[in-house]
């Protein structure tokens, strides 16, 4: 029996940031990994001979702090791109172009307005950025810790002074419609301005609650959450993440799928003993850190016989379902959009607000929208080595495709959208269709079961106001430890969310070091 002080369970970047924060600080830990790549979502795959992607390809969530507290630039870390800008891309063919503090755009009024409204949200994701790297007080909690979490939280937000902190407070739970008809006009512009609050959650424009906490939250990343690709695409993070694991120590185990996670039970409560993998290997320890969403720790690898029924309710209420879908096209060469010099940004096509509303609301009643809203890349603009020399790799975000289709998913199905989707990409690049050597479209039913991800959710479960914070997942297991003694979660499902961010996987190594 090997001495080990803890489990990771997934090789996901939280998973990844766990382990080599712990075995830093001297500990014994053992990485398993169920598939043959590391990095879950943000893992390199090959959809078609030389054309490879990962589903998470822009970092903008990472913190500066977890870059330097890991050395990741020492283990191979290049951001080799300056930042990607978001473009607004026009029917018309009159598109805006987003940066961090200037809008090349089409009105007056809204050139002005940019720079005050990147301004205000620089100022609030600052107050908020140090809230996203710690533990969240438990509900009622009167510990010295938590009660200087509140505290400094509070002091936080009074720093910004009376008139920022009532606006801070009216802002933060706007529908991200509401707040972008105060600043600017263009329909295009603010369709755009929209996606950052809402991909990968199940919310519209109208929606109120947590778009804008999202939106802050993304943004309180290194550089403000400007979005850049690292050298060789996100696996060149991945593989950053893996030497320094192995630096520090970390034993990791690929293609090693846990099949449960061993429990004991006695009068003192249930504690965890190890895992048992899919080949029937028990491996032991008495802590386990899951990096699997919430639902697959406790339902599939815990079991419901040993945790309390209220507790197991809470978890299978979750909302999980995934609402984005995944297209990759194989491109014989560079596609002209009408209109761009060069498409190497990030290109939302979202004509109108309304737009992306209908979208959800179609998805909500579980049908595909008539007229898809997706954000468009070019990854090997920025990558080369992800294409063959000269070829290109494209892939959508295409927001609001329910994972439970109402009249389910089939082949002929996907190809119907897939070619909805074609004609729209076709309307802004003439000819497109013509350079696709290959194509995929992957729905959040397949990313759940090539990522092992419950629905396919890009957060493992909705970042709702009730699943957020100190209820995220919930109440029970929102400061990384679980019911289970011995069982933490580090993975997305956890404070403060997905997002290529590695918060949740340090949050937890700190919180079990305490
Ligand atoms: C289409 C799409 C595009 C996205 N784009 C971006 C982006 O550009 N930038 C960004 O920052 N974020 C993006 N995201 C979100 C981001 O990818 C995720 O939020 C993030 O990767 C979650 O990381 P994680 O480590 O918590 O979990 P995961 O990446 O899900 O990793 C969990 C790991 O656990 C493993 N696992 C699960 N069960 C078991 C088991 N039983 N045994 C062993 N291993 C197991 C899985 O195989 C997986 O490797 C995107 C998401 C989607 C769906």
């Amino acid at each position: 029996m090997t001495a080990r002080d803890t489990i990771i369970i997934g090789g996901g970047h939280n998973g990844l940031v766990c382990a080599t924060v712990l075995a830093k600080s001297g500990q014994k830990v053992t990485l398993v990994e169920a598939n043959q790549a590391l990095g879950g979502m943000a893992a390199e795959c090959e959809f078609h001979p030389g054309f490879k992607t990962s589903l998470a390809q822009t970092l903008y969530a990472m913190p500066q702090s977890l870059i330097s507290e890991l050395d990741l630039c020492a283990h191979g870390l290049e951001i080799s791109t300056e930042s990607l800008p978001l473009v607004a891309l026009s029917p018309s063919g009159a598109h805006q172009t987003v940066a961090a503090r200037s809008l090349n755009g089409n009105k007056e009024s809204d050139i002005k307005a940019y720079p005050q409204y990147a301004a205000m949200l620089s100022k609030f994701a600052g107050a908020l950025a140090p809230f996203w790297e710690r533990t969240m007080p438990r509900v009622g909690a009167t510990g010295l810790s938590d009660l200087m979490t509140f505290g400094k939280l509070g002091l936080k937000l009074r720093m910004l002074g009376k008139q920022d902190m009532l606006e801070f407070l009216r802002v933060a739970t706007l529908p991200m419609r509401d707040l972008l008809d105060e600043y600017f006009e263009d329909d295009v512009l603010k369709a755009a301005l929209c996606w950052d609050a809402l991909a990968g959650s199940q919310l519209a424009p109208r929606s109120p609650n947590q778009a804008v906490l999202t939106l802050l939250n993304r943004r309180s990343g290194k550089d403000g959450g400007q979005h850049a690709i690292p050298k060789d695409g996100m696996v060149g993070l991945i593989r950053a993440l893996e030497r320094a694991a192995i630096q520090a120590g970390v034993t990791i185990r690929t293609d090693c799928p846990v099949r449960s996670v061993q429990v004991a039970g006695d009068e003192n409560g249930q504690r965890c003993t190890g895992v048992e993998l899919a080949n029937g290997e028990i491996l032991y320890s008495e802590r386990v850190v899951s990096s699997a969403d919430p639902q697959t720790t406790f339902l599939k690898l815990v079991g419901a016989a040993h945790l309390e029924v209220e507790f197991t309710n809470r978890i299978r209420r979750l909302r999980t379902k995934g609402y984005v879908a995944r297209v990759h096209l194989a491109l014989s060469a560079l596609p002209r959009f009408e209109g761009l010099d060069s498409p190497s940004g990030r290109l939302i096509i979202a004509p109108t607000m309304d737009t992306i509303e209908f979208a959800w609301d179609a998805a909500k009643y579980g049908e595909l929208p008539d007229e898809p809203v997706m954000e468009v890349l070019i990854p090997s603009l920025h990558a080369p080595s992800i294409a063959p020399q000269g070829q290109h790799v494209l892939t959508a975000n295409v927001m609001y495709v329910p994972h439970d289709l109402k009249s389910g998913w089939t082949p002929e199905k996907r190809d119907a959208f897939l070619a909805i989707i074609m004609d729209k990409l076709e309307a802004y690049a003439p000819g497109i269709r013509d350079l696709v050597l290959a194509s995929e479209l992957l729905t959040p039913a397949d990313l759940a079961a090539q990522y092992h991800v419950t629905d396919g959710h890009w957060h493992h479960c909705e970042p709702a106001i009730d699943q957020l914070l100190m209820m995220r997942p919930t109440y029970e297991a929102a400061q990384y430890a679980t019911p289970i003694t011995g069982l933490y979660l580090c993975g997305a499902g956890c404070h403060p969310a997905g997002d290529v961010s590695g918060n949740p996987g340090r949050n937890a190594a700190k919180e079990i070091l305490s």
